[in-house]
């Protein structure tokens, strides 16, 4: 199974200024199947940069009707429907993004509705699909009907909180899970409404005592700290190893020795014949986990580690 990055900001003005990428999330080889979680501006664009065809998806996800995670999901539908062609593929979403909820979405016309599954996902209701066990998790955030999720499939258990504020019960939601994606808009102890920052998130991972951590939709005070000081102090906090995301990252989780998971910088196909098309995110020399203009054209390994994971209660 591999997770990619297609995007690690997020936010309003993260995203308008794409000061880092906005695609959201790529779940491939999950029993199989693969899905696009909250496609959100350029998800299209970068999947392609980062070498993924969006014609293989199964499915796509979108937790709520907020730009930063739904504006390209329409064309990706198309990707995975052939144009329109061909029934295929499942939509899961939040109420909002089907329906619309008071001012919120609807995200989705009813002509890229026409042919796919859909799923309207809310907390704790469980469904399979395609032999995936998906479970809707409960967030906090603007949009009122703004869901989470968690993945299980052979025995692997993938959580995201989506955008959602700290709450007492949020741990309950992502327990058992192995790999836990969280939404930290801000650096050190201080949220802001909807969302969580870093302090909150060292709470979460500790409770929900995962295997792996990471961190992404990092906001515009996030990016001018080092998001990856913030893992280390996530990991300190939580005693669970803590990555920071960074755009086009991906983690490989060897099925048959789930103790490893390697972490690679994907190939920026775009790099060297077009340089316009990178960002400008590397000018901000406090942004050190940015690394897309390197010249090296190879997918680069940079770390391969093993976690110890003593505690979980299983
Ligand atoms: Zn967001
Ligand atoms: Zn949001």
């Amino acid at each position: 199974m591999k997770i990619t990055f297609l995007g690690t900001g997020g936010g309003r003005f993260t995203t308008i200024s794409q000061k880092r990428m906005t695609g959201g999330f790529r779940i491939d080889d999950i029993n199989g199947k693969n899905y696009h979680i909250d496609p959100g501006p350029g998800a299209l664009v970068r999947s392609y940069q980062f070498g993924i065809k969006p014609t293989t998806l199964n499915g796509v996800f979108v937790s709520h009707a907020h730009t930063d995670h739904y504006t390209d999901v329409e064309v990706l539908i198309e990707a995975m429907t052939r144009g329109m062609t061909r029934e295929n593929g499942v939509i899961i979403g939040s109420r909002s993004v089907f329906k619309g909820f008071k001012q919120w979405g609807p995200c989705i016309s009813n002509y890229h509705r026409g042919k796919s599954d859909k799923l309207v996902l809310d907390p704790n209701k469980t469904k399979t699909v395609d032999g995936i066990k998906i479970k809707g998790t409960k967030t906090i955030h603007g949009d009122p009907t703004c869901v989470g999720f968690q993945m299980q499939a052979n025995g692997l258990a993938i959580s995201y909180t989506s955008d959602t504020k700290y709450f007492d019960k949020l741990h309950e939601y992502h327990k058992d899970a192995d790999i836990l994606i969280g939404s930290v808009i801000r650096p050190g102890t201080k949220s802001i409404k909807g969302h969580m920052c870093s302090g909150n998130f060292a709470k979460l991972v500790k409770e929900v005592n995962p295997k792996i951590a990471i961190m992404t939709h990092f906001g515009f005070k996030m990016l001018s700290e080092n998001p990856a000081n913030e893992a280390k102090y996530v990991q300190k906090k939580s005693g669970i190893r803590t990555i920071a995301a960074f755009d086009g990252m991906k983690l490989e989780i060897d099925d048959k020795n789930r103790n490893k998971v390697k972490i690679i910088k994907m190939k920026n196909k775009f790099a060297k014949n077009n340089q316009n098309l990178n960002h400008s995110i590397n000018n901000d020399s406090n942004d050190k986990q940015t690394v897309l203009n390197s010249n090296n054209n190879q997918n680069t390994f940079i770390k391969d580690f093993s976690y110890k994971h003593e505690n979980k209660k299983k």
